[in-house]
């Protein structure tokens, strides 16, 4: 395995995993018709007689989170199960009152799957996924401090999930977070979860080892629940050096779950394999076997929108770099907006102008409004005349790149597009001034205050037209079309 040989960090040969959680965005829970939308509730008003696993209660699949986690199995490069199962995996936890999460043991939703990521750098690299399968989310413990209790809150537990499972396929950091920021990607591109990384929709455990020997994997540790790219990148940095230290050192490496404490910026051991569970999975009885016919299998595919691989395959064939390309992509996702159509659908000049008004004036906007907390709407039906109309007023010489930018900031912010838009840039003080006319006036009276820079000019000395541009530009009150004036300053001066 010589290929790996780059990947050598003080002799030992890092390999991660990744176990990632996404919450599916239903209305309601995975086997209850109870209300899934947790982020605002009062705790423990979200959880009935299913949540609490009462004697006689009988779970009820949700078709919805069946058919996102459908749809979710082609966002990962595979196709859903035809059969697949719901299983019980008993553990105990205050967190967890049924004593029991129901999952999918050995037949997932999900078997096999693959998606490109992209690093930073631009090249891709192809992760293998081994499998996806639904679960119930648990609910949520809280140790407050100097207190000699803990507080639960059930209103997450029975939240749709899909927990995605990777093969051991990435050797450094920046191969990991590239795959967390692809799955994100995926989940919010399918449209099958919020993927706020804030609030805990999509999660990340990191397993990772060390070995000197590239064709045996090392002892790891499982980094759990992390919910950033920093974190993902930094925990596994950390415990490529922690685990490469204790070897050196002559120690072994424990295998055990660690926490990131993020305010250290360190992993610390939580639970070790001494404590590790015996989950006694079995089929739920309650719940039947999933079996998908193909109609549904086809129809759900077919609502698959496109994923960020066809996006940059698009955008790269209209001359829009990585960088540029990668920033949209998740700036769309963020902002959930659909900037990308328009700039997809346009050809040549338009199209990289389009995206650059959309990297340089419309994310900027979307940033500014989320940082004041107050939501920006932008409809694309706006955004696409908006950026049609001043295209022409700029492809025409009417307005500077400066101007529009103010005029596409307004334009968008307010989200009223004037009847006449080159008149409104008119009164605005947009226009700029193409009359020849008007412009030889002020070029001549520029030639005249300037004798001297219009001798050098004269004289071939070319790098000096721009000081008497500018002079003209100023005198214009910055309204002269640039490439006019230089064209009459040349003509004056017999060039
Ligand atoms: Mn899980």
């Amino acid at each position: 395995m010589s290929d790996l040989k780059e990947y050598l960090v003080d002799g030992y040969y890092p390999t991660i995993g990744i176990e990632c959680h996404v919450q599916l965005k239903t209305k309601t829970k995975l086997f209850s018709a109870i209300s899934n939308e947790a982020r605002e509730a009062e705790p423990n008003t979200l959880v009935n007689h299913i949540g609490f696993g009462m004697p006689g209660a009988l779970p009820v699949l949700n078709e919805e989170a069946l058919r996102l986690a459908s749809k979710a199995a082609f966002a990962l490069g595979s196709r859903p199960q035809k059969f697949s199962k719901f299983d019980r995996k008993h553990y105990f936890y205050p967190d967890l009152p049924k004593g029991y999460q129901i999952t999918q043991f050995d037949e997932p939703i999900v078997l096999g799957g693959e998606i490109e990521v992209v690093l930073d750098d631009g090249t891709p690299k192809t992760i293998n996924i081994t499998r996806a399968h639904m679960e119930e989310d648990a609910g949520k413990s809280t140790h407050p401090s100097a207190a000699d209790y803990s507080l639960v809150d059930l209103n997450r537990a029975g939240t749709p999930l899909i927990e995605i499972v990777s093969e051991p396929e990435m050797h450094n950091s920046a191969e990991t977070k590239a795959y967390a920021k692809e799955l994100w990607l995926r989940m919010k591109y399918a449209d099958v979860s919020y993927a706020d990384l804030y609030h805990g929709n999509i999660r990340f455990d990191v397993n990772v080892s060390v070995s000197k020997d590239a064709s045996r994997l090392g002892t790891r540790s499982e980094t759990k629940n992390l919910n950033s790219f920093r974190s993902v990148e930094r925990a596994v940095d950390y415990e490529i050096k922690r685990q490469i230290e204790l070897l050196e050192k002559g120690k072994e490496v424990v295998q055990e779950t660690r926490g990131w404490l993020d305010d250290k910026q360190k992993t610390v051991s939580q639970r070790t394999k001494e404590d590790a569970h015996d989950y006694r999975y079995f089929p739920d009885p309650d719940i039947p076997p999933v079996i998908l016919s193909d109609e549904y299998i086809s129809e759900v595919e077919q609502s698959v929108p496109a994923m960020p691989s066809v996006w940059r395959q698009k955008l790269s064939g209209l001359g829009i770099d990585h960088r540029q390309t990668e920033s949209l992509l998740e700036s769309q996702a963020e902002f959930d907006t659909d900037f990308l159509e328009l700039i997809a659908g346009s050809t040549g000049k338009q199209a990289t102008t389009y995206a650059n008004w959309v990297t340089n004036i419309e994310i900027p906007l979307w940033r500014e409004s989320k940082d004041k907390g107050k939501e920006l709407k932008i409809e694309s039906s706006l955004r696409e005349q908006v950026f049609a109309k001043v295209y022409q007023l700029v492809d025409g010489g009417k307005l500077s790149s400066n101007n529009s930018r103010s005029l596409i900031i307004e334009l968008l912010s307010s989200g009223e597009l004037p009847k006449d838009l080159e008149k409104h840039a008119q009164d605005k003080g947009y226009i700029q001034v193409s009359d020849e006319g008007e412009i030889e006036e002020i070029v001549k009276a520029v030639i005249a205050a300037n004798p001297k820079a219009a001798q050098d000019v004269a004289a071939g000395e070319m790098k000096v037209i721009g000081f008497l541009v500018g002079q003209v530009m100023k005198q214009s009150k910055g309204k002269a079309n640039p490439a006019l004036a230089q064209k009459i300053i040349r003509t004056q001066l017999g060039l």
